[in-house]
């Protein structure tokens, strides 16, 4: 894929992580509001490092601890 300056989700230099906190944030929040149970969100892939996408993962098991000790 090739640099695009005109395209907002790239940064130059590019990011060494994924940033997109606010997006895996919010896919933790509506998985508890789905399921009830607490699970692991991740971005593994991120336009702001160079990946050509932004993929972001659920865990399909809930964490271990997670609501239910609360
Ligand atoms: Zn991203």
């Amino acid at each position: 894929m090739g640099a695009n300056r005109d395209d907002p989700f790239i940064s130059f230099p590019p990011c060494k992580g994924p940033i997109c906190f606010g997006e895996v944030g919010l896919d933790a929040d509506v998985t508890i509001w789905a399921t009830g149970d607490e699970h692991e969100v991740r971005e593994v892939l991120c336009r702001a490092k160079g990946d050509d996408v932004c993929k972001i993962v659920i865990s399909p098991e809930p964490k271990k601890i997670g609501l239910a000790d609360r």
